[in-house]
């Protein structure tokens, strides 16, 4: 291999990509302040991180009650690994489903009165499969405007119409339906940028009008929301029998990683057997599985933990009440501050860096222009010093910003 001597790339001369447009598209991003690049944390401990040479306070983690840090988790995924080893070695068709993935299988349908239940690495291969085997060519996806880019990609993928409508307006979403045919609605529990909730009943009513399937992904819901944790859908006082299907991450509340599809048998063995996404891929390792169960069996058990996050949210919002920054309106760890543009958003987020505190700058194409936000997550592993020291150096910010 040649490799150039200028300051390029390695082997700049002989790369068949177009070099020179990549670099002109990442030079746009940087001028608009919009260039990413990911942070290496070196250590983690509680709701501390460490990045570069100094520790910060997370308030940017999606680790909502703090089992991705808990003692009795990693123990249950070290009990995980003495039983099962490591990979599972195979996608699920050949071997790689084990007693493991059947039993957290299992424990899913019980928790949310479900009838089969299929695992996937991420959640976003669990919404593109969904996608992918239920809106073919000619069918057409009613997504909430403000849907997880998981559920929006596969759309173009898939070659079905999208129809977004406006965000979490059933009038909106009933005027396409108005128009005729077939497909799926989409819709998230706890939209994942703002923090607030889906009117659910009402999609369910419309769905029910329209004869249309609903999917619905409660990333942010499982576990913080409603009895036990069972999610938004249980919050708003509703069944998870009556979406025809249900996404969940675990790697959020859950703190372990990889996501579920929840559904009737026939929505799930039509899966197993059509869902690419499924079918050759890997299987999510087996105790990783068996962490997935202890974490979510531990989450129903300990409703303390939702207790403590909830009193978190108020006293963050009862202590953002005496500041000028203008909240959203969630009861949810999620908590974004709307400041409008990127370049205010990386100053506000360089500020809180510089006083001990790291908060993800989230700017378009993320979240629609000119909403570029601060996306703070307050967690049940926050303390309440954390909680005031986040509050007060946001004020501190509103008087040099
Ligand atoms: C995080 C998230 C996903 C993706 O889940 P991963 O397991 O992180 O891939 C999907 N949908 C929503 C709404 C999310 O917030």
């Amino acid at each position: 291999m040649r490799i150039s001597k200028n300051t390029g790339d390695a082997s700049d001369s002989m790369n068949r990509f177009n070099l020179k447009k990549l670099r002109q598209e990442l030079e746009g991003r940087k001028t608009d302040n919009i260039y990413r690049s990911c942070p290496e944390v070196l250590s983690r401990n509680g709701t501390r991180i460490t990045v570069g040479d100094r520790e910060y306070v997370n308030f940017s983690s999606n680790d909502y009650l703090g089992m991705a840090m808990s003692g009795n988790l990693s123990e249950a995924w070290q009990r995980g690994l003495q039983i099962w080893k490591c990979g599972s070695g195979a996608s699920p068709l050949v071997t790689g489903l084990t007693a493991a993935h059947v039993s957290l299988q299992n424990f899913i349908c019980e928790y949310l009165g479900v009838e089969a239940v299929i695992l996937f690495s991420s959640g976003f291969a669990a919404n593109q499969a969904v996608i992918k085997s239920f809106c073919p060519s000619g069918t057409t996806i009613y997504a909430d405007r403000l849907s997880h880019a998981s559920l929006q990609e596969a759309a173009s993928m898939t070659g079905a119409r999208l129809n977004r409508f406006l965000h979490n307006d059933p009038a909106s979403l009933k005027r396409y339906l108005e128009k005729g045919g077939t497909g799926l609605i989409v819709t998230e529990g706890v939209f994942s940028m703002d923090g607030d909730e889906a009117p659910l009943a009402e999609i369910i009513e419309l769905a029910d009008t329209y004869g249309i399937p609903v999917l619905l992904d409660d990333a942010h819901g499982f576990g913080v929301h409603g009895h036990q944790g069972r999610g938004t859908v249980s919050a708003q006082g509703l069944r998870h029998s009556d979406f025809d299907v249900v996404t969940g991450t675990f790697g959020k509340a859950f703190g372990t990683g990889g996501a579920f599809v929840a559904g009737s048998r026939t929505i799930i063995d039509y899966m197993i057997n059509f869902a690419r996404e499924y079918i050759y891929s890997t299987h999510m390792p087996p105790a990783q599985a068996y962490a997935t169960e202890f974490s979510m069996r531990y989450v129903s058990e300990h409703e303390e933990l939702r207790e403590i996050l909830r009193d978190n949210v108020t006293l963050f919002k009862s202590l953002m009440a005496e500041t000028n920054c203008r909240l959203v309106n969630s009861e949810n760890s999620i908590q974004p501050l709307i400041l409008g543009s990127s370049e205010k958003t990386t100053m506000m987020s360089e500020f809180l860096r510089e006083h001990g505190i790291y908060a993800g700058a989230i700017r378009p194409p993320t979240v629609p222009r000119n909403t570029a936000r601060i996306r703070l997550t307050i967690t049940a592993a926050h303390t309440e010093e954390d909680i005031v020291l986040l509050t007060e150096t946001i004020r501190e910010a509103e008087k040099h910003l």
